[in-house]
């Protein structure tokens, strides 16, 4: 992991960054390593989301809250007003 180029060639060549298993059509993963990178990511948002809100930050983007605009949410303005960007 972190090999740029290696991940790059994968990606052009349709196959799975993971393995070297044809990748879905429109994903750099094959089914098997998008269904494992899937729930890994969704655990790893859960358990910071959860983390955030001990904190007091923003649950989507982790900015701390401000305790008079952002009272009760566990989102901050912005991202209630959804202005934020979505990562990829
Ligand atoms: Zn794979
Ligand atoms: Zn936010």
């Amino acid at each position: 992991m972190g090999n740029k180029a290696y991940k790059d060639l994968h990606i052009s060549l349709g196959l799975c960054v993971d393995c070297s298993e044809r990748a879905l059509p429109d994903n750099i993963r094959c089914i098997k390593h998008k269904t494992i990178h899937n729930s890994f990511m969704v655990k790893y948002m859960r358990d910071l989301k959860k983390k955030r809100n001990r904190e007091g930050k923003c649950s989507d983007c982790g900015i701390g809250l401000d305790p008079d605009i952002d009272n009760g949410y566990v989102r901050c303005q912005n991202c209630r007003e959804e202005l934020y960007f979505v990562g990829v």
